[in-house]
């Protein structure tokens, strides 16, 4: 049977982003591979994580792939998502609950707009610390034009409010890593090096009641529904009562618990957790569903919220928005549409930050503090924060 997973390290949750073809799922395997030559991780090939295997065989869409490895002093678990939509979709409702990102910039384009629009959301849904992996350094044969493209990169990070000149920039090569190179494996050492030493601990609401968004509902023939997602607080152990929010309340109970395909003793915030649920029917639960011990949460329609509107040239609108728009609201993982109120306020304009009223179409768990999206179209038009929940 499968070995149980051991808390032995401090568990954290990372991220490559960046523009198309910069490198992110190369870096990925990289990382992978350099820390199975070390032993603390198992080497995960590139095909593996640009199609995670589930999506073939279970006919689900899973745009988010996960890896997990152990540097010396520390547990992570690595998100890569394949396209920019996931990016939006995953980082900006927090899904992914990046506690850091690796920025992954090509040396040989530099920044392109991806670049510019990911760390523009990791600032806005709180990723605190990025690291930057300049990338493809091993075909750069000019060292002033990387010089440039670390400059422009650090400028970026400080107009967005980072700390760009004190960023980690290391320069590396995911692909010359991967193919064993010596001086390239070196490069991703030193990046995992910046990564543990500057990417700090975040504190996790361990005593808090116990809430995971649903990312992911699979099912194991003989064993019933299982859910996964991203621990948001509290802990959780087999045979606990968990409310399903979203499916009518139901209310069931843990049968078993596994992260990255083994089991575990206790979950806790901040790991990424596969919960399966005794007798609950596979179709009774869905991605931007609520697992939350029973009675710590109450779903709401209306709540205040502070909206930043996208400026066109990051991708919002042109145009204002204006009471009864009705864009569709990325909370957590929910995908839920709503309308605006925008009360004494006659429009808001692309770039301004607005205080508004919104009624969703459908009651989902709120609070203070939290943290969503606003899409039209397919785009993101708006990066919003919960003020107040209720009438
Ligand atoms: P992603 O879209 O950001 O995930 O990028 P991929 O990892 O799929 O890489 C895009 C392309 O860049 C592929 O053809 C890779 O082989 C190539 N590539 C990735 N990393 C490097 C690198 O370090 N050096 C060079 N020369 N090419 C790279
Ligand atoms: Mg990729």
């Amino acid at each position: 049977s499968k070995t149980a997973y051991v808390r032995t390290k401090p568990h954290l949750n990372i991220g490559t982003m960046g523009h198309v073809d910069h490198g992110k799922t190369t870096l990925t395997a990289a990382i992978t591979k350099v820390l199975a030559g070390r032993g603390t991780g198992t080497f995960v090939p590139f095909d593996r994580i640009d199609r995670a295997p589930e999506e073939a065989a279970r006919g689900i869409t899973i745009n988010i792939a996960h890896v997990e490895y152990e540097t010396d002093t520390r547990h992570y678990a690595h998100v890569d998502m394949p396209g920019h939509a996931d990016y939006v979709k995953n980082m900006v409702t927090g899904a992914a609950q990046l506690d850091g990102a690796i920025l992954v910039v090509s040396a040989l384009d530099g920044i392109m707009p991806q670049t510019a629009e990911h760390v523009l959301l990791a600032r806005q849904v709180g990723v605190d610390h990025i690291v930057v992996a300049l990338n493809k350094a091993d075909g750069a044969g000019d060292e002033e034009l990387v010089d440039l493209v670390e400059l422009e990169v650090r400028d970026l990070l400080t107009a967005q409010g980072y700390a760009g000149d004190a960023v980690p920039v290391v320069r590396v090569s995911g692909l010359r890593a991967l193919e064993g190179d010596p001086r390239w494996t070196a490069s991703i050492e030193a990046l995992l090096d910046a990564v543990d030493t500057y990417v700090p601990m975040p504190e996790r609401y361990l005593d808090a009641p116990f809430l995971m968004p649903v990312e992911n509902v699979l099912t194991i023939t003989g064993r019933g529904t299982v859910v996964t997602g991203a621990v948001e607080r509290g802990t959780l152990r087999v045979g606990d009562r968990v409310a399903v929010l979203g499916a009518d309340g139901v209310e069931t109970v843990v049968t078993g618990l596994e992260t990255f395909g083994r089991p575990m003793e206790q979950a806790q915030a901040g790991d990424n957790v596969a919960v399966l649920l005794r007798g609950v029917p596979r179709d009774a639960v869905r991605r931007g569903h609520v697992v939350a011990a029973p009675g710590s949460v109450t779903p709401e329609r209306r709540f205040t919220a502070r909206v930043y509107v996208l400026a066109g040239r990051e991708g919002g609108r042109t145009t204002p928005i204006a009471t009864g728009y009705r864009p569709q609201f990325y909370i957590r993982t929910a995908d839920v549409p709503g309308e605006i109120d925008l009360g004494a306020a006659a429009v808001v304009r692309p770039g301004e930050t607005a205080e508004l009223r919104v009624e969703l179409g459908r009651e989902v768990p709120l609070e203070p503090g939290l943290g969503f999206a606003v899409r039209e179209g397919g785009r993101t038009v708006g990066a919003g924060t919960v003020v107040s929940v209720g009438p």
